[in-house]
Protein backbone atom coordinates (compact mmCIF):
# COMPACT_ATOMS: atom_id res chain seq x y z
CA UNK A 1 0.00 0.00 0.00
CA UNK A 2 1.52 3.51 -1.24
CA UNK A 3 0.83 6.04 1.18
CA UNK A 4 -1.47 8.93 0.32
CA UNK A 5 -0.11 12.22 0.19
CA UNK A 6 1.11 15.02 -2.11
CA UNK A 7 3.97 14.12 -3.68
CA UNK A 8 5.51 17.53 -5.13
CA UNK A 9 9.32 17.56 -6.73
CA UNK A 10 11.96 18.95 -4.31
CA UNK A 11 13.46 21.86 -6.65
CA UNK A 12 15.19 24.69 -6.51
CA UNK A 13 12.02 27.17 -7.53
CA UNK A 14 10.50 25.98 -4.34
CA UNK A 15 12.80 28.05 -2.11
CA UNK A 16 12.78 31.19 -3.82
CA UNK A 17 8.79 30.95 -4.35
CA UNK A 18 8.62 30.38 -0.99
CA UNK A 19 11.19 33.34 -0.18
CA UNK A 20 9.20 35.54 -2.83
CA UNK A 21 5.62 34.54 -1.44
CA UNK A 22 5.86 34.86 2.29
CA UNK A 23 9.12 37.10 2.53
CA UNK A 24 8.67 39.28 -0.14
CA UNK A 25 10.09 42.36 1.28
CA UNK A 26 13.33 39.98 2.96
CA UNK A 27 16.11 42.35 2.52
CA UNK A 28 19.26 41.85 0.56
CA UNK A 29 22.17 44.14 0.94
CA UNK A 30 24.73 43.85 -1.75
CA UNK A 31 28.21 45.72 -2.48
CA UNK A 32 28.21 46.45 -5.80
CA UNK A 33 31.77 45.12 -7.41
CA UNK A 34 32.33 48.89 -8.39
CA UNK A 35 31.70 49.95 -5.03
CA UNK A 36 28.77 50.85 -3.00
CA UNK A 37 25.82 49.17 -1.85
CA UNK A 38 22.78 47.94 -3.49
CA UNK A 39 19.75 47.21 -1.84
CA UNK A 40 17.20 44.60 -2.63
CA UNK A 41 14.33 42.07 -1.40
CA UNK A 42 13.55 38.30 -1.97
CA UNK A 43 10.50 39.31 -4.16
CA UNK A 44 12.45 41.49 -6.77
CA UNK A 45 15.38 38.79 -6.77
CA UNK A 46 12.60 36.19 -7.32
CA UNK A 47 10.83 38.40 -10.21
CA UNK A 48 14.30 39.04 -11.79
CA UNK A 49 15.38 35.04 -11.73
CA UNK A 50 12.06 34.97 -13.36
CA UNK A 51 12.80 37.04 -16.07
CA UNK A 52 16.33 35.45 -16.50
CA UNK A 53 14.64 32.52 -16.86
CA UNK A 54 12.54 33.55 -19.42
CA UNK A 55 15.01 35.40 -21.56
CA UNK A 56 17.66 32.60 -21.61
CA UNK A 57 14.71 30.89 -23.60
CA UNK A 58 14.59 33.07 -25.52
CA UNK A 59 17.71 32.80 -26.92
CA UNK A 60 17.50 29.29 -27.33
CA UNK A 61 19.09 27.26 -24.89
CA UNK A 62 18.41 23.48 -24.58
CA UNK A 63 17.31 22.44 -21.35
CA UNK A 64 20.56 21.31 -18.81
CA UNK A 65 22.81 23.92 -20.96
CA UNK A 66 25.99 24.89 -19.08
CA UNK A 67 25.75 28.20 -17.64
CA UNK A 68 29.14 29.33 -16.04
CA UNK A 69 29.27 32.05 -13.47
CA UNK A 70 32.77 33.62 -12.71
CA UNK A 71 31.70 36.72 -10.31
CA UNK A 72 31.85 37.45 -6.96
CA UNK A 73 28.59 37.46 -3.93
CA UNK A 74 26.24 39.89 -5.08
CA UNK A 75 22.48 40.27 -6.11
CA UNK A 76 22.96 39.54 -9.40
CA UNK A 77 24.90 36.18 -9.32
CA UNK A 78 21.69 34.94 -6.38
CA UNK A 79 19.38 35.79 -9.33
CA UNK A 80 21.29 33.63 -11.32
CA UNK A 81 21.52 30.39 -8.76
CA UNK A 82 17.34 30.58 -8.91
CA UNK A 83 17.00 32.23 -12.39
CA UNK A 84 19.46 29.53 -14.22
CA UNK A 85 18.41 26.36 -12.24
CA UNK A 86 14.94 27.62 -12.01
CA UNK A 87 14.67 27.44 -15.72
CA UNK A 88 16.09 23.79 -15.80
CA UNK A 89 19.49 25.01 -17.13
CA UNK A 90 22.78 24.21 -14.86
CA UNK A 91 24.36 27.06 -12.58
CA UNK A 92 28.03 26.18 -12.91
CA UNK A 93 29.92 28.30 -10.82
CA UNK A 94 33.97 28.91 -11.43
CA UNK A 95 36.81 30.14 -9.04
CA UNK A 96 38.66 32.63 -10.51
CA UNK A 97 41.07 31.91 -8.62
CA UNK A 98 42.26 28.92 -10.98
CA UNK A 99 45.13 29.31 -13.63
CA UNK A 100 43.98 30.44 -17.14
CA UNK A 101 44.56 26.78 -18.04
CA UNK A 102 42.17 25.08 -15.74
CA UNK A 103 39.80 27.23 -16.34
CA UNK A 104 39.84 26.80 -20.28
CA UNK A 105 39.72 22.75 -19.13
CA UNK A 106 36.87 23.32 -16.78
CA UNK A 107 34.90 25.56 -19.14
CA UNK A 108 35.36 23.22 -22.40
CA UNK A 109 34.65 19.98 -20.29
CA UNK A 110 31.21 21.18 -19.02
CA UNK A 111 30.53 23.25 -22.34
CA UNK A 112 29.65 26.03 -20.84
CA UNK A 113 27.22 27.92 -23.73
CA UNK A 114 26.54 31.29 -21.90
CA UNK A 115 29.02 33.23 -18.94
CA UNK A 116 27.96 35.37 -16.22
CA UNK A 117 31.10 37.43 -15.84
CA UNK A 118 31.60 40.31 -13.23
CA UNK A 119 33.60 43.11 -14.77
CA UNK A 120 36.43 42.25 -12.27
CA UNK A 121 36.88 39.17 -14.57
CA UNK A 122 36.35 40.99 -17.92
CA UNK A 123 40.67 41.14 -18.70
CA UNK A 124 40.62 37.22 -16.93
CA UNK A 125 37.96 35.89 -19.97
CA UNK A 126 39.25 38.32 -22.52
CA UNK A 127 42.38 36.39 -22.28
CA UNK A 128 41.04 32.86 -22.70
CA UNK A 129 37.90 33.51 -24.98
CA UNK A 130 39.39 31.93 -28.28
CA UNK A 131 40.20 29.01 -26.28
CA UNK A 132 36.32 28.79 -24.97
CA UNK A 133 35.08 26.46 -27.81
CA UNK A 134 31.28 25.85 -26.88
CA UNK A 135 30.82 29.60 -25.65
CA UNK A 136 28.47 31.54 -27.46
CA UNK A 137 26.97 34.36 -25.18
CA UNK A 138 28.84 36.66 -22.52
CA UNK A 139 26.63 38.10 -20.08
CA UNK A 140 28.65 40.95 -18.21
CA UNK A 141 26.83 41.39 -14.26
CA UNK A 142 26.36 45.14 -14.89
CA UNK A 143 23.06 47.35 -15.89
CA UNK A 144 25.37 48.50 -18.83
CA UNK A 145 28.45 47.24 -21.15
CA UNK A 146 30.53 50.23 -20.29
CA UNK A 147 33.79 50.00 -22.00
CA UNK A 148 33.85 45.77 -21.67
CA UNK A 149 32.60 45.85 -25.69
CA UNK A 150 35.98 46.63 -26.69
CA UNK A 151 37.84 43.28 -24.90
CA UNK A 152 34.72 41.24 -25.32
CA UNK A 153 33.26 41.77 -28.58
CA UNK A 154 29.50 41.08 -28.38
CA UNK A 155 29.32 40.93 -24.66
CA UNK A 156 25.47 42.17 -23.22
CA UNK A 157 24.95 43.14 -20.08
CA UNK A 158 22.71 41.50 -17.41
CA UNK A 159 20.44 44.16 -16.91
CA UNK A 160 19.72 44.23 -20.87
CA UNK A 161 19.10 40.42 -20.73
CA UNK A 162 16.72 40.42 -18.37
CA UNK A 163 14.89 43.15 -19.32
CA UNK A 164 14.15 40.74 -22.94
CA UNK A 165 12.24 38.71 -20.05
CA UNK A 166 9.02 37.96 -18.11
CA UNK A 167 9.19 38.78 -14.32
CA UNK A 168 5.87 36.57 -14.13
CA UNK A 169 7.58 33.59 -16.01
CA UNK A 170 6.02 30.42 -14.46
CA UNK A 171 9.13 28.21 -13.60
CA UNK A 172 9.54 25.04 -15.00
CA UNK A 173 8.46 21.68 -13.96
CA UNK A 174 10.72 18.86 -13.99
CA UNK A 175 12.10 15.62 -12.25
CA UNK A 176 13.69 16.43 -8.71
CA UNK A 177 16.60 14.22 -9.61
CA UNK A 178 17.62 16.69 -12.87
CA UNK A 179 21.17 18.56 -12.88
CA UNK A 180 20.73 22.18 -10.89
CA UNK A 181 24.35 22.79 -10.35
CA UNK A 182 27.48 21.78 -11.08
CA UNK A 183 31.04 22.85 -9.37
CA UNK A 184 34.55 22.02 -10.22
CA UNK A 185 37.17 20.84 -7.03
CA UNK A 186 40.06 22.55 -7.16
CA UNK A 187 42.51 20.00 -6.75
CA UNK A 188 46.05 20.13 -6.26
CA UNK A 189 46.65 17.45 -8.87
CA UNK A 190 45.54 16.26 -12.05
CA UNK A 191 42.38 18.04 -13.84
CA UNK A 192 39.53 19.10 -11.46
CA UNK A 193 36.68 17.01 -11.39
CA UNK A 194 32.85 18.19 -11.36
CA UNK A 195 30.55 17.69 -9.25
CA UNK A 196 27.12 18.14 -10.32
CA UNK A 197 24.22 18.63 -7.97
CA UNK A 198 20.61 18.21 -8.70
CA UNK A 199 17.49 19.95 -7.35
CA UNK A 200 16.62 17.38 -5.03
CA UNK A 201 20.11 16.91 -3.15
CA UNK A 202 20.27 21.00 -3.13
CA UNK A 203 16.60 21.12 -1.44
CA UNK A 204 17.43 18.13 0.81
CA UNK A 205 20.99 19.67 1.93
CA UNK A 206 19.04 22.73 3.01
CA UNK A 207 16.87 21.00 5.11
CA UNK A 208 20.01 19.17 6.74
CA UNK A 209 21.28 22.94 6.61
CA UNK A 210 18.90 24.42 8.36
CA UNK A 211 18.28 21.87 11.08
CA UNK A 212 18.50 23.40 15.01
CA UNK A 213 21.36 21.14 15.44
CA UNK A 214 23.08 22.54 12.33
CA UNK A 215 24.14 25.83 10.76
CA UNK A 216 19.89 26.51 11.77
CA UNK A 217 19.24 30.25 10.06
CA UNK A 218 16.10 31.53 10.71
CA UNK A 219 13.71 34.79 9.38
CA UNK A 220 15.58 36.35 12.14
CA UNK A 221 18.89 35.58 11.24
CA UNK A 222 21.19 38.28 8.93
CA UNK A 223 23.58 36.06 7.41
CA UNK A 224 26.98 37.52 6.03
CA UNK A 225 27.72 35.04 3.05
CA UNK A 226 31.82 35.08 3.35
CA UNK A 227 31.65 31.87 1.53
CA UNK A 228 32.32 32.91 -1.96
CA UNK A 229 29.56 31.85 -4.67
CA UNK A 230 32.14 29.83 -6.63
CA UNK A 231 32.67 27.95 -4.06
CA UNK A 232 30.17 24.84 -3.14
CA UNK A 233 27.81 26.86 -3.99
CA UNK A 234 28.61 29.07 -0.65
CA UNK A 235 28.01 25.98 1.36
CA UNK A 236 24.39 25.91 -0.01
CA UNK A 237 23.65 29.50 2.00
CA UNK A 238 21.91 31.20 -0.65
CA UNK A 239 19.49 28.65 -1.01
CA UNK A 240 19.19 27.64 2.82
CA UNK A 241 18.26 31.42 3.26
CA UNK A 242 15.98 31.59 0.63
CA UNK A 243 14.07 28.48 2.52
CA UNK A 244 13.76 30.20 5.81
CA UNK A 245 13.66 33.94 4.66
CA UNK A 246 16.59 34.87 5.90
CA UNK A 247 17.96 38.44 5.71
CA UNK A 248 21.45 38.58 3.70
CA UNK A 249 24.69 40.18 3.00
CA UNK A 250 26.43 39.92 0.26
CA UNK A 251 30.14 41.31 0.00
CA UNK A 252 31.65 41.66 -2.99
CA UNK A 253 34.83 41.92 -3.75
CA UNK A 254 36.23 43.34 -0.57
CA UNK A 255 36.38 40.57 2.10
CA UNK A 256 39.49 42.44 4.01
CA UNK A 257 38.76 41.91 7.58
CA UNK A 258 38.06 45.81 8.01
CA UNK A 259 35.48 45.28 5.52
CA UNK A 260 33.80 42.59 7.17
CA UNK A 261 33.54 44.38 10.04
CA UNK A 262 31.77 47.35 8.53
CA UNK A 263 29.05 45.31 7.43
CA UNK A 264 28.63 42.66 10.27
CA UNK A 265 28.24 46.34 12.30
CA UNK A 266 26.21 48.08 9.56
CA UNK A 267 23.59 45.26 8.73
CA UNK A 268 23.39 43.90 12.51
CA UNK A 269 24.83 40.25 11.06
CA UNK A 270 23.92 37.30 13.27
CA UNK A 271 25.81 35.08 11.73
CA UNK A 272 28.86 34.70 9.47
CA UNK A 273 30.25 31.93 7.00
CA UNK A 274 33.32 31.74 6.03
CA UNK A 275 37.06 29.69 6.22
CA UNK A 276 39.59 30.36 9.03
CA UNK A 277 41.99 32.70 7.08
CA UNK A 278 39.26 34.97 6.66
CA UNK A 279 38.28 35.07 10.06
CA UNK A 280 42.08 35.74 11.09
CA UNK A 281 41.81 38.82 9.29
CA UNK A 282 38.50 39.70 10.58
CA UNK A 283 39.88 39.67 14.10
CA UNK A 284 42.39 41.72 13.49
CA UNK A 285 40.61 44.45 11.81
CA UNK A 286 37.87 44.41 14.61
CA UNK A 287 40.62 44.99 17.16
CA UNK A 288 42.01 47.78 15.68
CA UNK A 289 38.46 48.90 14.95
CA UNK A 290 37.73 48.54 19.05
CA UNK A 291 34.54 46.89 17.30
CA UNK A 292 32.65 44.52 19.82
CA UNK A 293 31.10 42.43 16.84
CA UNK A 294 27.79 43.27 18.96
CA UNK A 295 25.08 41.95 16.71
CA UNK A 296 27.01 38.46 15.85
CA UNK A 297 26.28 35.88 18.10
CA UNK A 298 27.51 32.93 15.85
CA UNK A 299 30.55 32.03 12.56
CA UNK A 300 30.37 28.83 11.13
CA UNK A 301 34.08 28.17 9.97
CA UNK A 302 34.61 25.31 8.12
CA UNK A 303 37.04 24.79 4.80
CA UNK A 304 39.99 24.28 6.86
CA UNK A 305 40.59 23.01 10.18
CA UNK A 306 39.74 25.85 12.71
CA UNK A 307 42.32 26.85 15.35
CA UNK A 308 41.29 26.34 18.80
CA UNK A 309 42.53 29.63 19.64
CA UNK A 310 39.74 31.22 17.12
CA UNK A 311 37.34 30.03 18.91
CA UNK A 312 38.78 31.03 22.22
CA UNK A 313 39.13 34.14 20.83
CA UNK A 314 35.73 34.61 19.13
CA UNK A 315 33.95 33.04 22.18
CA UNK A 316 36.37 35.13 25.26
CA UNK A 317 36.30 38.75 23.47
CA UNK A 318 33.36 38.72 20.75
CA UNK A 319 30.45 36.04 22.87
CA UNK A 320 30.57 34.44 19.75
CA UNK A 321 30.14 31.38 19.00
CA UNK A 322 32.01 29.18 16.85
CA UNK A 323 30.58 26.45 14.83
CA UNK A 324 33.03 24.18 13.54
CA UNK A 325 31.72 22.46 10.17
CA UNK A 326 33.55 19.96 7.99
CA UNK A 327 32.93 18.80 4.25
CA UNK A 328 33.77 19.29 1.00
CA UNK A 329 32.25 20.16 -2.77
CA UNK A 330 31.34 16.65 -3.18
CA UNK A 331 29.24 16.79 -0.22
CA UNK A 332 27.08 19.95 -0.91
CA UNK A 333 29.82 20.39 1.10
CA UNK A 334 27.76 19.90 4.64
CA UNK A 335 29.00 16.70 6.23
CA UNK A 336 29.32 17.11 10.17
CA UNK A 337 28.60 20.10 12.81
CA UNK A 338 30.08 20.55 15.88
CA UNK A 339 26.81 21.34 18.24
CA UNK A 340 26.65 19.93 22.08
CA UNK A 341 24.62 17.08 23.25
CA UNK A 342 22.29 17.54 26.24
CA UNK A 343 24.48 15.83 28.57
CA UNK A 344 27.39 18.04 27.78
CA UNK A 345 25.99 20.74 30.10
CA UNK A 346 26.86 18.98 32.87
CA UNK A 347 30.47 18.92 32.19
CA UNK A 348 32.92 21.52 33.21
CA UNK A 349 33.04 24.17 31.32
CA UNK A 350 36.60 23.84 30.36
CA UNK A 351 35.78 20.54 28.70
CA UNK A 352 32.71 22.11 27.32
CA UNK A 353 34.96 23.98 25.45
CA UNK A 354 37.19 21.42 24.40
CA UNK A 355 34.25 19.83 22.80
CA UNK A 356 33.50 22.45 20.51
CA UNK A 357 36.83 22.01 18.90
CA UNK A 358 36.46 18.81 16.73
CA UNK A 359 34.92 18.85 13.62
CA UNK A 360 31.39 17.79 15.02
CA UNK A 361 29.04 15.08 14.44
CA UNK A 362 27.00 14.07 11.65
CA UNK A 363 23.89 16.41 10.26
CA UNK A 364 20.58 14.22 9.14
CA UNK A 365 20.75 12.85 5.48
CA UNK A 366 24.81 12.21 5.70
CA UNK A 367 26.14 8.99 7.01
CA UNK A 368 30.01 8.81 8.00
CA UNK A 369 32.38 6.23 8.79
CA UNK A 370 36.01 5.72 9.13
CA UNK A 371 37.86 2.40 7.41
CA UNK A 372 41.30 1.01 8.01
CA UNK A 373 43.70 0.21 4.83
CA UNK A 374 41.18 -2.97 3.23
CA UNK A 375 38.09 -0.79 3.92
CA UNK A 376 36.77 -2.35 7.36
CA UNK A 377 35.27 -0.49 9.68
CA UNK A 378 37.16 0.67 12.88
CA UNK A 379 36.30 1.21 16.35
CA UNK A 380 34.39 4.63 17.56
CA UNK A 381 36.37 5.36 20.56
CA UNK A 382 38.12 8.67 19.37
CA UNK A 383 41.33 7.08 19.01
CA UNK A 384 41.94 4.93 15.98
CA UNK A 385 42.12 6.41 12.93
CA UNK A 386 41.61 5.79 9.57
CA UNK A 387 40.06 6.99 5.64
CA UNK A 388 36.67 8.85 6.30
CA UNK A 389 34.49 7.54 3.70
CA UNK A 390 30.57 8.86 3.32
CA UNK A 391 27.22 8.86 1.84
CA UNK A 392 24.09 10.03 1.71
CA UNK A 393 21.44 11.95 0.41
CA UNK A 394 23.41 14.84 -0.66
CA UNK A 395 26.97 13.21 -1.56
CA UNK A 396 28.43 12.59 -4.89
CA UNK A 397 27.86 9.41 -6.73
CA UNK A 398 29.31 9.78 -9.68
CA UNK A 399 32.00 12.92 -10.88
CA UNK A 400 30.88 14.79 -13.95
CA UNK A 401 30.99 12.06 -17.28
CA UNK A 402 32.62 9.75 -14.71
CA UNK A 403 30.44 6.51 -14.08
CA UNK A 404 29.98 5.32 -10.19
CA UNK A 405 32.51 2.37 -10.23
CA UNK A 406 35.48 5.39 -10.68
CA UNK A 407 34.22 7.42 -8.22
CA UNK A 408 32.80 5.26 -5.07
CA UNK A 409 33.99 2.13 -2.85
CA UNK A 410 31.31 -0.55 -1.89
CA UNK A 411 28.95 2.50 -2.46
CA UNK A 412 30.82 4.80 -0.09
CA UNK A 413 32.75 8.00 -1.10
CA UNK A 414 36.41 7.93 0.15
CA UNK A 415 36.48 12.11 1.82
CA UNK A 416 40.49 11.54 1.23
CA UNK A 417 40.59 12.81 4.88
CA UNK A 418 41.91 10.67 8.16
CA UNK A 419 39.60 11.08 11.03
CA UNK A 420 38.90 9.90 14.49
CA UNK A 421 35.08 9.39 15.58
CA UNK A 422 33.96 9.12 18.85
CA UNK A 423 31.24 6.90 20.77
CA UNK A 424 28.53 9.58 19.94
CA UNK A 425 29.67 10.62 16.71
CA UNK A 426 32.41 13.38 16.99
CA UNK A 427 34.81 13.38 14.12
CA UNK A 428 38.27 14.68 14.54
CA UNK A 429 40.00 15.19 11.19
CA UNK A 430 43.87 14.65 11.58
CA UNK A 431 44.72 15.34 7.88
CA UNK A 432 44.34 15.06 4.22
CA UNK A 433 45.45 11.19 3.76
CA UNK A 434 48.11 12.42 1.61
CA UNK A 435 49.91 15.30 4.33
CA UNK A 436 50.00 13.10 7.72
CA UNK A 437 53.26 12.82 8.65
CA UNK A 438 54.18 9.06 8.85
CA UNK A 439 57.12 9.13 11.29
CA UNK A 440 58.52 5.50 12.28
CA UNK A 441 55.58 3.97 11.60
CA UNK A 442 53.68 6.17 13.88
CA UNK A 443 51.17 8.54 12.37
CA UNK A 444 51.94 12.08 13.27
CA UNK A 445 48.67 15.03 12.43
CA UNK A 446 50.08 17.95 10.75
CA UNK A 447 46.65 19.96 11.52
CA UNK A 448 47.15 19.00 15.48
CA UNK A 449 51.07 20.55 15.25
CA UNK A 450 49.30 24.07 13.21
CA UNK A 451 46.55 24.33 15.92
CA UNK A 452 49.49 25.19 17.73
CA UNK A 453 51.45 26.54 16.38
CA UNK A 454 49.25 29.53 14.80
CA UNK A 455 48.33 30.44 18.48
CA UNK A 456 51.71 31.61 18.60
CA UNK A 457 51.72 35.06 19.53
CA UNK A 458 54.75 36.18 16.99
CA UNK A 459 53.48 34.13 14.07
CA UNK A 460 50.79 35.10 11.66
CA UNK A 461 50.70 31.87 9.56
CA UNK A 462 51.96 28.19 10.31
CA UNK A 463 52.05 24.94 8.32
CA UNK A 464 53.55 21.52 8.99
CA UNK A 465 54.80 19.12 6.46
CA UNK A 466 56.35 15.86 6.96
CA UNK A 467 60.12 16.03 5.41
CA UNK A 468 62.07 13.05 3.98
CA UNK A 469 63.93 11.49 6.98
CA UNK A 470 67.11 8.85 7.05
CA UNK A 471 66.41 7.10 10.21
CA UNK A 472 62.05 8.09 10.83
CA UNK A 473 61.01 7.83 6.89
CA UNK A 474 59.31 11.75 7.88
CA UNK A 475 59.84 13.87 10.88
CA UNK A 476 57.57 16.93 10.95
CA UNK A 477 58.93 20.53 10.33
CA UNK A 478 57.11 23.85 10.63
CA UNK A 479 56.89 26.60 8.18
CA UNK A 480 56.73 29.50 9.84
CA UNK A 481 55.57 32.79 9.25
CA UNK A 482 56.31 35.76 11.12
CA UNK A 483 53.98 38.39 12.41
CA UNK A 484 54.26 42.00 11.59
CA UNK A 485 57.82 43.18 13.37
CA UNK A 486 58.68 39.77 14.74
CA UNK A 487 61.78 37.99 14.76
CA UNK A 488 61.56 34.64 16.82
CA UNK A 489 64.38 32.16 17.36
CA UNK A 490 63.57 28.10 16.65
CA UNK A 491 63.98 27.77 19.80
CA UNK A 492 61.11 30.75 21.04
CA UNK A 493 58.39 28.88 18.61
CA UNK A 494 59.11 25.20 19.11
CA UNK A 495 58.36 26.12 22.85
CA UNK A 496 55.03 26.67 22.22
CA UNK A 497 54.93 22.73 21.53
CA UNK A 498 55.81 22.19 25.22
CA UNK A 499 53.54 20.10 27.43
CA UNK A 500 51.20 20.11 24.71
CA UNK A 501 52.29 17.07 22.70
CA UNK A 502 54.46 14.14 23.42
CA UNK A 503 57.97 15.13 22.59
CA UNK A 504 58.39 12.67 19.83
CA UNK A 505 55.82 14.61 17.82
CA UNK A 506 57.51 18.57 18.14
CA UNK A 507 58.61 19.17 14.81
CA UNK A 508 62.36 18.80 14.02
CA UNK A 509 63.16 22.29 12.09
CA UNK A 510 61.53 25.44 11.92
CA UNK A 511 62.06 26.89 8.19
CA UNK A 512 60.35 30.49 7.62
CA UNK A 513 58.74 32.05 4.55
CA UNK A 514 57.42 35.33 3.70
CA UNK A 515 53.84 33.48 2.47
CA UNK A 516 52.20 30.13 2.79
CA UNK A 517 51.18 29.02 -0.80
CA UNK A 518 47.55 28.39 -1.20
CA UNK A 519 45.32 26.71 -3.73
CA UNK A 520 42.42 29.01 -5.49
CA UNK A 521 39.80 27.57 -2.46
CA UNK A 522 42.55 29.36 -0.08
CA UNK A 523 44.11 25.96 1.11
CA UNK A 524 47.46 25.52 1.74
CA UNK A 525 49.50 23.89 -0.97
CA UNK A 526 50.98 21.57 1.14
CA UNK A 527 53.01 19.40 -2.05
CA UNK A 528 54.37 22.76 -2.74
CA UNK A 529 55.50 23.12 0.53
CA UNK A 530 57.34 19.26 0.44
CA UNK A 531 58.80 20.19 -2.98
CA UNK A 532 60.55 23.46 -1.21
CA UNK A 533 61.61 22.22 2.32
CA UNK A 534 61.05 18.34 2.12
CA UNK A 535 65.04 17.46 2.03
CA UNK A 536 65.86 20.13 4.55
CA UNK A 537 66.52 17.23 7.13
CA UNK A 538 68.27 15.11 4.19
CA UNK A 539 72.07 15.43 5.27
P1 LIG B 1 36.66 21.52 -0.74
O1 LIG B 1 36.02 20.47 -1.55
O2 LIG B 1 37.53 22.43 -1.56
O3 LIG B 1 35.66 22.25 0.07
O4 LIG B 1 37.67 20.83 0.27
C1 LIG B 1 37.23 19.84 1.15
C2 LIG B 1 38.34 19.48 2.11
O5 LIG B 1 38.62 20.59 2.97
C3 LIG B 1 37.98 18.37 3.06
O6 LIG B 1 38.13 17.11 2.49
C4 LIG B 1 38.96 18.62 4.20
O7 LIG B 1 40.25 18.10 3.91
C5 LIG B 1 39.04 20.12 4.25
N1 LIG B 1 38.14 20.64 5.29
C6 LIG B 1 36.92 21.17 5.14
N2 LIG B 1 36.42 21.56 6.33
C7 LIG B 1 37.34 21.27 7.26
C8 LIG B 1 37.43 21.41 8.69
N3 LIG B 1 36.46 21.98 9.40
N4 LIG B 1 38.53 20.94 9.29
C9 LIG B 1 39.53 20.37 8.60
N5 LIG B 1 39.52 20.22 7.27
C10 LIG B 1 38.45 20.67 6.60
Amino acid sequence: MLGQMMSQPLLISSLITHAERFHNAGQIHSVNTGGGMEETTWGQVGRNARALASALGKLGLAAQTRCGTIAWNNRRHLEIYFGVSGGGYVCHTINPRLFPEQLVYILNHAEDKVLFIDATFVPLVAAIRDKLEHLEHIVLMEADVGDAAEKLPGIIAYDDLIATGDAGFDWSDMDEHTASSLCYTSGTTGNPKGVLYSHRSTVLHSFGSNLADSIGMTARDVVLMVVPMFHVNAWGAPYASAMVGARIVLPGPGLDGASLVGLIDTYKVTVALGVPTIWLGLLGAAKAASSALTSLNRTVVGGSACPPSMISTFREEYDVEVIHAWGMTEMSPLGSVNQPLAKHADLPLEQQHTLRESQGRPVYGVDLEIWDDEGNPLPHDGKAQGDLVTRGQWILDSYFRATRDETLTNGWFDTGDVATMDGDGYVTIRDRSKDIIKSGGEWISSVELENIAIAHPKLADAAVIGAKHEKWDERPVLIAVNGPGETPSEEEILSIFEGKIAKWQVPDKVVWTDELPRNATGKVLKRTLRESFGDVLLG
